[in-house]
């Protein structure tokens, strides 16, 4: 392999011809003269503006009685030739030139300490941008990791239900579902004021004003559900005493406890534990009892049990959500069911089991309620409960599911369906039948749909996928 790094460039160049030019005392129209060129021209050569042919390199070591492998060397001839080639490049980079900086000249004049000082803060600003534009695969990586942490905890985060718990007896709620108007009272608890708006920036979900103490919220259809969701994130954000997230991985970490926090004050533990602590005791637990409790969505209580299922119940519990094509959107287990997963342990965008329940509840002709199913898989058998969950972004289901050891607390363990789950054996389902492959080999040339929110790169930005401009004209329009 050719190492592109170590070749010199036409800067470098550039700074080795003047070096030995000088060395020699000699003047530019003197060796240009010699080596058949005018002086303007070597000027640019030394300037490392143009790009010189080897012939004319040739024939200007000729000149300057030196080798031509001297001038093609790529170590600058010395530490301060060393840091003007590092200011030049970094002054011509494109992304110095979308900075509007002006660029310092770079002469004899400008002091040696100078030359460090601003190669220094180049060095230290191109490695923030490369922190900032987190890859696709760095993504994958933090949501990794996230997942291992919230494993590790059993989902359970006891500091933010602490939290949510104290906010929900500052505003004297006394348990059941949380209202709006409780909300609203919440609000203006931590001194803010929430604000329903058409004019939202498109790019976002809700705007948190921290100078005026205000919270910008979609305006909610009539007979639409309402906006508590969005607006305890915001206000999440808040009482968490988020900072402006350093990194990709920051941004998601705050994300899953934004979230957390919502749920903990929309299903407050205290009554929810003993909703399902008494379910157990009557061997009933249902998903859809919590939902209906709360007056929340499936997922939301779907998602709020795996909080409390391991720390109170002792139950072990995973959780999905995947589309119809049967791609993981989120995930979470702790009881050992083993979700398809890439080379960087991310499971985002990996297809599941065509026999497990979150992908057979597709086919039931009945999708109003929970279908219940048993799978064996190689990592033992699972009991899961899935309800399919329409959505103007595509058809999901959203799936619970335990180990067979602990499905007698369960409502629905009377079901007869039961399947099979080789995978990742390919020949379970990856693989399509033999006698079809065989009769169609070479004649089918699908056209994949691109699923771009999962193979794109992160978008850029702080805040990753708002446009900042957007955003910052709609607070000022609205102040
Ligand atoms: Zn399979």
């Amino acid at each position: 392999m050719t190492d592109l790094a170590s070749a010199p460039d036409p800067i470098t160049i550039g700074r080795q011809l003047r070096h030995v030019r000088r060395s020699s005392g000699r003047t530019l129209d003197d060796v240009a003269g010699a080596a058949g060129i005018s002086g303007s021209a070597l000027s640019l050569l030394e300037n490392g503006k143009r790009e010189a042919k080897v012939s004319t390199l040739a024939a200007l070591a000729q000149a300057l009685g030196t080798d031509l492998s001297d001038l093609l060397q790529a170590r600058p001839p010395s530490r301060r030739a060393a840091l003007e080639i590092a200011l030049e490049k970094a002054q011509r980079a494109d992304s110095f030139e979308a900075l509007g900086v002006p660029a310092v000249k770079i002469g004899p004049r400008l002091p040696t300490e100078a030359l460090e000082a601003l190669v220094g803060m180049h060095e230290a600003l191109a490695a923030v941008q490369a922190e900032r534009a987190a890859t696709p695969e760095q993504a994958r990586r933090a949501n990794a990791e996230l997942r291992d942490r919230m494993r590790a905890a059993d989902n359970y985060f006891p500091e933010i239900e602490a939290q949510a718990a104290g906010l929900l007896r500052a505003i004297d709620h006394r348990g059941g579902p949380i209202t709006r108007t409780a909300v609203d009272k919440l609000a203006a608890h931590l001194g803010f004021h929430l604000v329903h708006t058409t004019a939202l920036p498109s790019s976002t979900r809700s705007v948190t004003d921290l100078a005026n103490r205000r919270i910008y919220l979609p305006q909610p259809d009539a007979g639409q559900s309402d906006s508590r969701w969005l607006a305890l994130q915001a206000l999440g954000h808040v009482v968490l005493g988020h900072d402006v997230p350093a990194d990709y991985a920051e941004f998601l970490s705050q994300r899953v406890e934004i979230n957390y926090f919502s749920a903990a004050l929309l299903i407050p533990e205290t009554s929810a534990v003993h909703l399902l602590t008494r379910a157990k005791a009557a061997k009933d637990i249902a998903i859809e009892d919590l939902r209906d409790a709360y007056a929340v969505s499936y997922e939301t209580a779907a998602h709020r049990f795996t909080n409390l299922a391991t720390r109170h119940l002792d139950l072990p519990v995973h959780f999905m959500r995947i589309s119809e094509a049967g791609l993981i959107y989120k995930a979470y287990e702790n009881d050992g069911v083993r979700f398809p997963s890439d080379a960087t342990g991310a499971i985002e965008g990996q297809r599941v089991c065509r026999h497990w329940t979150a992908r057979v509840v597709f086919e039931q002709p009945d999708l109003s309620n929970a279908y219940q199913q048993y799978t064996d898989t190689k990592s033992g058998t699972y009991w899961c409960s899935a309800v399919v969950d329409r959505t103007a972004n595509g058809t999901f289901s959203v799936s619970v599911g335990v180990p067979y050891a602990s499905v007698k607390w369960m409502r629905g363990r009377e079901t007869t369906s039961r399947s099979q789950s080789r995978c990742p054996d390919p020949t379970c389902c990856a693989q399509p039948p033999a006698e079809l492959a065989q009769r169609w080999a070479g004649m089918a040339w699908p056209s994949a749909r691109v699923h771009s929110h999962l193979l794109a790169a992160m978008p850029p930005g702080v805040f990753p996928g708002v446009d900042d401009t957007e955003v910052l004209q709609f607070l000022e329009q609205q102040a």
